[in-house]
């Protein structure tokens, strides 16, 4: 189907696989429901596709990898400049249409989309990103070239917090560098990424080098199985990465895998109290908490802790929380009924270890959407790193707030968690922020930053029990892990 201004609409239409340049519906006959989750209307059936489903969009993207990689980097390069401004063009009805089926609020989708776009153009620098090495005479007239090649076909399987973003981290370089690509996109709002392909097409993408299999565990199983894929980019929680690198790497393919979080914030007493408050609640609340970037445990290093106790709870308070779509909104919903009761089942759980419930969100309701899955701004104090709510993700809008003597105790309390993918520090002391940066061992540090979030053209991925790989999402990352670097030794 080819986009027009028309198609690029936030309503629900069909959703179906796409793969060699048509929408096709799979052979199975499962599906999921998608669900709206601020109204909790039903926007569509996502299919389950099968082992069979997988072979086909495989063998489309295999058949399509000669004569795209045969096509000049620059000539690729130019559907990814078309691709931006295709969506640049439509980049506020694709925002509307992610506040439908995510729930978050319209300027953090316009913000997602924004982010993706910066992938889409880092990609269009191709032919400079992809260029090898060359020295002569390396033994007397003996040269020595080292060239990057595409590999073939990579599958790219993504969460659903940023369903339209995180595609972007990966498919664009994969393709950019010659490769084409299977994509898995999350089951529980995988509509507006098929809008982006709509684009992608438009843009000149041609059939086959860009394939689109919906489904769940089954089909990604399928693909990591797959003999034909060479690699796999993943995205999600810690959970399924550590699951989906064993299998993916004894299948001899190449894998990166970025897992879930749990993200310290430590403020020491020299730090812009203010700003603290206002990065502190934007970071845990925005998105509902749905975010790997998201703070989760608020550590105040000695005087620091009194002096932002009360900013942070009387900015807490004043979030408003609903529809997204609507002006003022802050905070919308969470992905779906069973995630909300999750995140409820977490706060329980805080209550029943002795942590003080200083700000409860479990009875949030929103007038007019009585079928929303809505958890309202959660704070606890005197959180336990040996707590659920201390080690766990909760993935949801719950802030935990722990005390700390030193500096040197609150980055203890930070390593007694697994994970290791994001950090902040607030002071305004250079040294203490460039102590931190030395000792934190987190990948994504943020000084004064709530959202510790690196730019398309800087690597993104954590360390410790939130990433399984070695090479990371965007930047010369990318075009590590979708190329390999192949050496020419010649004598004439
Ligand atoms: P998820 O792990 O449930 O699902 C992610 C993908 O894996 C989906 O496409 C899903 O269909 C598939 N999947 C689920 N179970 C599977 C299984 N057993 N085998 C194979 N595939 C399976 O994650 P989610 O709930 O969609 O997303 C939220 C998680 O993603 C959070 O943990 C969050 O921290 C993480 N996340 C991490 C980053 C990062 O950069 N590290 C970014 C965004 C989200």
């Amino acid at each position: 189907m080819s986009a027009d201004t028309a198609s690029i609409d936030a309503s629900p239409r069909s959703i179906s696989n796409y793969v060699a340049g048509r929408w096709t519906a799979p052979s199975g006959t499962g599906s999921l429901p998608v669900t709206n989750p601020t109204t909790g209307e039903p926007l569509g059936q996502v299919p389950l596709s099968t082992g069979a489903d997988v072979d086909t969009a495989v063998a489309a993207a295999t058949a399509a990898f000669p004569a795209w990689r045969r096509t000049p980097p620059v000539e690729r390069a130019r559907v990814f400049f078309r691709l931006k401004h295709l969506l640049e063009e439509h980049k506020e009805s694709l925002a509307r249409s992610l506040v439908i089926e995510h729930g978050k609020n319209l300027d953090e989708c316009r913000g997602e989309l924004q982010r993706g776009i910066e992938n889409v153009e880092h990609a269009c620098g191709i032919p400079t990103l992809m260029m090898g090495d060359v020295l002569e005479d390396v033994a007397p007239g003996i040269d020595c070239e080292a060239i990057r090649q595409p590999l073939g076909v990579f599958a790219v399987v993504s969460p659903y917090n940023f369903p339209v973003m995180i595609p972007l981290w990966f498919w664009p370089y994969a393709v950019a560098a010659g490769n084409t690509v299977v994509l898995k996109p999350s089951e529980q709002d995988p509509i507006t990424h098929q809008r982006v392909v709509d684009l992608a097409e438009q843009a000149g993408l041609p059939p086959g080098v860009l394939n689109v299999v919906h489904g769940d565990r089954e089909a990604v199983t399928a693909l990591l199985e797959h003999p034909g894929i060479a690699g796999v980019s993943f995205v999600g929680s810690s959970q399924v990465a550590r699951i989906l690198y064993r299998k993916a790497g004894a299948a001899g393919k190449r894998v990166q895998a970025l897992g879930g979080a749990k993200n310290h914030m430590i403020v020491l007493p020299d730090a812009d109290y203010d700003l603290v408050a206002d990065a502190v609640v934007s970071s845990i609340f925005g998105s509902a908490g749905q975010r790997c970037l998201a703070g989760s445990v608020v550590v105040g290093v000695a005087d620091a802790y009194a002096n932002i106790r009360e900013r942070i709870l009387d900015r807490s308070a004043s979030l408003r929380v609903g529809n997204g779509l609507e002006d003022g909104v802050d905070m919308g919903p969470v992905i779906s009924a069973r995630h909300r009761d999750r995140v409820m089942g977490y706060i329980d759980s805080g209550v029943k270890d002795g942590a003080s419930l200083v700000m409860d969100g479990r009875g949030a309701r929103v007038p007019g959407y009585p079928d929303g899955n809505w958890v309202g701004p959660t704070i606890f104090e005197d959180v336990h790193p040996d707590m659920a709510i201390g080690k766990d993700e909760i993935f949801g809008p719950v802030m935990g707030m722990s005390k700390a003597d030193t500096v040197e105790d609150a980055i203890e309390l930070m390593h007694r968690s697994e994970y290791g993918n994001a950090t902040s520090i607030f002071t305004t002391s250079g040294r203490a922020a460039r102590e931190f940066r030395y000792h934190a061992g987190i990948s994504m540090i943020g000084v004064n930053i709530g959202v510790a979030a690196p730019m398309a053209f800087f690597p993104f991925g954590g360390s410790r029990g939130s990433f399984f790989g070695d090479l990371k999402a965007q930047g010369r990352d990318s075009v590590e892990f979708f190329t390999d670097k192949r050496v020419v030794i010649t004598r004439w």
